[in-house]
Formats: C-alpha cells, structure tokens, sequence
C-alpha cells in the first residue's frame, strides 16, 4: 500500500477533522504507484474553493477551475499543493474547452472527467479510488482513454497528444481502441493552441526517447498537423550514384535527434529539423540520376523562422533554432584556417558553438556515420584553441584609418605606436574592447597630447 509523507496526512487530515474528503490525484497518485516517488502534490478536495480558503487563508485562488495554490514548507523547500474542488465538466463545443464547470460531492465523477486511465486513480490516505481500473493499466504499460475514446478526444483535442506524450515518457503503449480513435480523430488536434501544442511536444522531445515520440506521433497521423514540414521529408530519397545516403530525409532527421547528444529542447528541435530545406530544394538529374539539394540550408533557415513563429517560441530560443539550422552545413577539415574558424565561431555565436556541435554528433551518427573522427576532433580542438589565443592589436574594435582619422595622420610608425598603447590599456587597464569605447578613449589620447604640446611650447 502507498505510504504518504507525514506533513501530506497531516496536510489531508486538517481537510478531514473539518468534514471534507481529500483525495490525492492525478500525476501524484501515478508518480507514487510508478515510481515510488513525486515531485507535484495535487489533491481533489469535496470543499468549495471559498470553503478551502477558510481553512488556508494563504492559499491563492485566481481561476475558474477550482484549484486553490496553498504554500507549504517542509524541511525548508517550499512547495505549492494544489487543491482542485471535485468538479466535473459538461458541454465540450470547440474540442478544447469544457463551456461550463460544475461541482459535485463524488469524486468518482471527478474521477470520470480526467483523461486516461492511470491518471483517475484517486488515494485518501489508506484506499485507493479506482473505477477504471488505472491500476491495472499502470501494471500493463498501457495508455487508455477513461470511457469512450472518441468522445474524450473530441471534447478536448489536447488529449491526443497528451496520449503520445506519456506513451514516450513512461515507455506505454497505447491500448488498441484509444489509439484507433487517436488515428480517427487525429486532425482536431488543429483546434489546439499553438502554445499547448508546443508544451506537449517539448515534454517529447526532452523524454528519453524523443525519436520514438515523433515516429508515433507520424503513425498515428498527428505529426503531418504539428510538422508538416518533417512528414514530407519522409518522402525524399537521397539515394545517389555519387553519394551514399542510408536513409530518406524523414528518417534520417529522426535518426539524427535519437543520436543529438542535448539535453536541450530546443537543439534536439533542431536536430529534428535540420534538413527540412531538402524538401523544397530537391532535384533529380534525369539522366544521371544525380541528386541535388542546392542551398537547402538557407530555405531550411526560413522554413525554421515560419515553425518558431508557429510554435510561438521566445526570441531567444528561435534566434537558436534558425542559427543552428542555417550553419548545420558547417565544413569540417584540417586545410581550414584560423580565420575561418574564427568566422565560424562569430557567426554561429559562442553561445551556440556546443550545441551547434552536438547537432552535428547527432548527424553524423543518424547518418549512419561514426561519432567522431580525428578530422572531427581536431576540429573541435582548433575551435577551442582559437578562442584561447592570445588577443593581439588586430583583434581590436578600432583600426589604423580610425587613428588617421582622428589623429589626423598619415601612414607611419606613429599610428602603430597609438594602436599598441590602446591594445595595452585594453590587455593590462581593462578597457572594454567595443567600438565607441575605444574611439572616445582615442580622442581623448588626442587631446592630452595637445595639452601637452600646448603647455611645452
Ligand atoms: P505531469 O504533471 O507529469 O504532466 P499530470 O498527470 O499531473 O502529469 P497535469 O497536466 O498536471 O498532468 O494534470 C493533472 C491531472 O489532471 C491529470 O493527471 C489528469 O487527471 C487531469 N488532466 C489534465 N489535463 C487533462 C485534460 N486535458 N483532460 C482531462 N484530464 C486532464
Ligand atoms: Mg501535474
């Protein structure tokens, strides 16, 4: 039997000594059973909100679902237990929100509003509340649809992927009905917001097996909804005389996100995406036979900026995602410069510059390739020294013609003397190496200088 943290029966008993029944629900319930273990507390109390507040005046109430936000602290963590009035909810018109919600005194109707099995599971304390045998299904693996399948989905359309998300998460299969109504009614899922949809595919993505998450939300016929993008790639070959490709484009982009060594959503997003300007760049010599996929990084480059607008991602994880698409080509060879290498960095961003590299580790084993070789690792060992080297006068923001300009010279040694005085007040003062820093330091060297050629003369 489930054993429950002292300060959560203590938590549960003050609702009982005032008359109410409480409930822990949902993940927390499922988390225990699974895992042995919760981070969320979530509980279905028969109070009513107002009723709730009287008995934790701290608790924050501000929605319309009942939940009440009440802080509590133990061994000095703060946590927040969220407490939801037993509710059930009526009238689904736009597959996404119930029109009204009511509140009932059973929590087996609280129980029958929830999505699947192994989340209606409810526990007091000493019994466990199971009408749709959740428990069962928690043994068996398996994601099933409480009551009709079509009618759950069709009510909320979330549903559906919320069905692929703990199928990849908890490593479940989703039972035979469940899933043939998930196929059936797989294009509601366009009623969704993009944000919601975003949260679902992102906890894929972060699970432990992304690329089995994707492959399902492709069978079940979901994925040509949320991409398109990477459905179509399914259908390019890159079967070549002279190049020697294992995979179409589709598979070879999942492939690619199954090997992306992140952790990061938004890199193994782009790993997921990376060739999606093969689509639309796709030619076929016919005489030759020859496959070209010419420019395909900078369509693909926009085609990543229209999914970031569709995800409504923040600014900050689309300029990743469009940089890490546009220069995913990046050469790799041991004939490349310095310069070059440098160029690299600044246009990829150091901030990027690992996960541009675990992008292409993702890459280059979802392509059949080894992990590494030594051109690889010499690569990546030049890119590190480079950023290491010493920092000379050409590395400054300002140049030769700015100390001409204001300084009113031409060509001489003079105008070296100047720079290596600015570059030795940047190394050993810490004068910021940025532009109008430099220039203002510049003319106030100027303006010494004639003080002092005034004052002597
Ligand atoms: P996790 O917190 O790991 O996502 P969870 O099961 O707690 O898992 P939540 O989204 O926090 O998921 O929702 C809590 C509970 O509310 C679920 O277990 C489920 O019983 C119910 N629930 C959440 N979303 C829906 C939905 N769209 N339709 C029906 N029931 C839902
Ligand atoms: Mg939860």
């Amino acid at each position: 039997m489930l054993s429950l943290p002292d300060h959560v029966l203590a938590f549960m008993h003050t609702f009982q000594k005032a008359g109410y029944r409480i409930y822990l629900v949902g993940g927390a319930v499922r988390n225990l059973l699974l895992l042995g273990e919760t981070e969320d507390w979530d509980f279905a109390v028969s109070a009513r909100p107002e009723q709730i507040l009287e008995l934790f005046p701290d608790g924050f109430y501000n929605n319309t679902f009942g939940t009440v936000g009440i802080p509590v602290e133990t061994n000095g963590t703060k946590h927040v237990f969220e407490v939801t009035t037993f509710r059930k909810e009526s009238d689904y018109t736009d597959s996404r929100r119930p029109d009204s919600v009511e509140w009932t005194d059973s929590i087996e109707e609280d129980l029958a509003r929830r999505d699947f099995t192994i989340n209606a599971i409810a526990y007091d304390g000493s019994v466990l509340v199971d009408p749709f045998s959740g428990c069962k299904d928690l043994e068996r693996k398996v994601i099933r649809a409480v009551g009709n399948p079509d009618t759950r989905f069709a009510e909320d359309a979330l549903r559906l992927l919320r069905a692929v998300r703990f199928a990849t998460v908890l490593s479940f299969e989703i039972e035979a009905e469940t899933r043939e109504s998930l196929i059936r009614n797989a294009d509601r899922i366009l009623n969704i917001s993009w944000e919601r949809i975003r949260d679902e595919f992102f906890r894929i993505l972060v699970s432990r097996d992304p690329a089995g998450g994707v492959l399902l939300l492709r069978e079940l016929g979901l994925l040509r909804y949320i991409l398109p993008e990477v459905e179509a790639a399914f259908a390019i070959d890159q079967k070549s005389p002279m190049r020697h490709h294992k995979y179409d484009v589709g598979t070879h982009l999942v492939e690619s996100l199954r090997f992306c060594p992140s952790e990061k959503a938004i890199v193994r997003f782009a790993a997921l995406i990376h060739d999606i300007g093969k689509v639309p760049t796709y030619r076929k010599n016919p005489r030759s036979g020859l496959v070209t996929f010419y420019n395909h990084e900078v369509v693909g480059k926009h085609m990543a900026e229209a999914i970031a607008e569709r995800f409504k991602l923040s600014n900050a994880e689309k300029e990743k995602l469009v940089k890490l698409v546009e220069h995913h080509q990046f050469t790799v060879s041991e004939l490349q410069t310095d310069k070059a290498l440098r160029r690299f960095i600044r246009n990829v961003g150091k901030e990027n510059l690992q996960d541009m590299l675990d992008l292409r580790t993702g890459d280059r084993i979802g392509s059949g390739a080894k992990p590494t070789s030594w051109r690889y690792e010499l690569f990546k060992q030049r890119l590190e020294e480079v950023q290491h080297e010493p920092f000379s006068v050409k590395d400054l923001k300002i140049n030769g013609h700015d100390v001409m300009e204001i300084f009113s010279l031409r060509p001489s040694r003079k105008i070296g003397e100047i720079l290596d005085k600015i570059f030795t007040e940047v190394i050993e003062a810490g004068l910021p190496n940025d532009r109008e820093t430099l220039l203002k330091r510049l003319r106030e060297v100027k303006a010494d200088q004639s003080s002092k050629n005034a004052s002597s003369e």
